[in-house]
């Protein structure tokens, strides 16, 4: 019935004008596009067609926020953008799009696209299959996810073209989606996870209509093919607000692997932590390595792993390497963690064990190690968590400093090792041969 209802009003929709708002209406000025965004759309614009930036870019100049990238949005078809470029690619085989290289920069241009509508297009769930034919400028607006993510703006008039309200939803900071927020979600179960990010990232609030279906239709986030799935977490992992973000996925029950990953308080309060030191590093411009931060979301899992296996009778050593295979084969697989992931993964977690042996060559041999940074300061965050003791990250980030004398002084004086990593302090005393861990860890 839905169905019927948007495509009685859909073709109106398609001829309807767009709002249009000039330069002395808003506050973009050309200055802000990047060069090599400017020279396409005057390419494209001398060649006769039309080109606008769009998405992503003018939403986040309108906020006063600087874009991450420039997408170009066109009439010409990619076989009429390649020619008019030197270095021009096609890609994708889906929907294909062009990509331009001008200097160090690639601006993707895509061609104006409609959604089809139609029952086949869709699966049972009323997923959309294909997402393939060229359209008008009015149907590209109209497939765009949310209202502010749907505006067009043209530098070299510096007008904003506005086919679904956009402009007034940024100006009342208002995230809403174009349509019926159920068949949209159905359509795309991720435009769920993408209201959720969006909202916190951009500080925007959720439209009442396109905030109530969210927990209803949660269980759809299961259609959603694997690679995709990662994409978008790992996005909202490394969107700069990713404590907010993760809270409103779990309190929409958007991805329930979060739930069973953070189902005590210790896991809740190690995420909290990896999440604050994420969050701290991106604000300050530094990266964050998305294996490393799925090392920490997974880490309470396999101390759990680690301990019931304890418990059971095995050694510490072969107990740790056992409790990584497994969080890696169940846990890592929920959140569809690439292959290519899982190895830094597994060498973060493998130097933790070896934290605790300074004596002898073993902290020499565990600075040259590629993951020690990161190893360490994953280990700093297990300080914070109380898991092991303070005493061995302020000893380690001292060792790391010192000159040769000071060194010899140090492991001279070190603590023994008592146990393996993460152990519980009470355990350790029983099963001090734990140390071993370290070295085949
Ligand atoms: P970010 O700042 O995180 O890149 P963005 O909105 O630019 O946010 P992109 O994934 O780069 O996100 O998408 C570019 C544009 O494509 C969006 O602004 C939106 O118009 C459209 N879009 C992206 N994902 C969807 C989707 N799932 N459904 C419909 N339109 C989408
Ligand atoms: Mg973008």
């Amino acid at each position: 019935m839905i169905r019927q209802f948007i495509s009685r009003l859909l073709p109106q929709r398609f001829k309807k004008a767009p709002r249009i708002y000039d330069a002395t209406q808003h506050n973009i000025r050309a200055d802000a596009i990047d060069e090599a965004a400017l020279i396409v759309v005057r390419r494209l614009h001398s060649a006769g067609f039309q080109a606008f930036i769009v998405g992503g870019a003018v939403r986040d100049l309108m906020l006063g926020r600087r874009p991450k990238d420039f997408d170009i949005a066109t009439d010409a078809t990619p076989e009429e953008i390649k020619p008019l470029f030197r270095r021009a690619f096609i890609i994708g085989r889906r929907f294909r799009l062009v990509h331009v290289h001008t200097g160090h920069d690639v601006i993707e241009v895509s061609t104006f696209r409609s959604s089809q509508t139609d029952e086949d297009a869709t699966d049972e769930h009323g997923r959309l299959l294909s997402d393939n034919v060229y359209g008008t400028q009015a149907q590209d607006a109209l497939r765009r996810d949310f209202t502010i993510n749907a505006l067009y703006f043209d530098p070299e008039t510096e007008e904003i073209w506005d086919y679904v309200g956009g402009v007034n939803d940024v100006r009342a900071h208002r995230l809403k989606l174009i349509g019926p927020p159920v068949t949209r979600y159905r359509e795309d179960p991720v435009r769920m996870l993408r209201a959720v990010r969006l909202a916190a990232k951009l500080g925007l609030t959720l439209a009442p209509t396109s905030e109530a279906p969210l927990i209803k239709l949660a269980s759809l986030m299961r259609n959603i093919p694997p690679a995709r799935l990662f994409e978008e977490t790992q996005k909202l992992l490394l969107s700069g607000n990713a404590q907010e973000t993760v809270a409103q996925v779990r309190r929409y029950q958007l991805l329930p692997s979060f739930d069973a990953l953070l189902d005590t308080p210790t896991a809740e309060r190690f995420a909290g932590i990896a999440l604050a030191h994420t969050d701290a590093r991106l604000k300050i411009g530094k990266t964050v390595s998305p294996a490393y931060l799925f090392a920490a979301l997974l880490w309470p899992a396999l101390i759990r792993e680690r301990d019931a296996r304890l418990e059971a009778g095995m050694k510490p050593a072969p107990a740790f390497l056992a409790a990584m295979d497994t969080t890696l084969e169940e846990h890592a697989k929920m959140l569809a963690v690439p292959r290519r992931f899982q190895g830094i993964i597994r060498e973060i977690w493998g130097l933790q064990p070896r934290f605790e042996q300074r004596q002898g060559q073993r902290p020499f041999r565990l600075l040259e190690q590629p993951r020690f940074r990161a190893a360490y300061d994953f280990l700093c965050m297990r300080a914070e968590n109380r898991e092991v003791l303070r005493e061995l990250s302020t000893w380690w980030e001292k060792f790391q400093k010192a000159d040769d004398d000071t060194r010899k002084a140090m492991l001279a004086t070190a603590p023994k090792p008592e146990a393996g990593s993460g152990s519980r302090p009470r355990r350790r005393r029983k099963k001090s041969q734990s140390a071993n861990v370290a070295t085949s860890a």
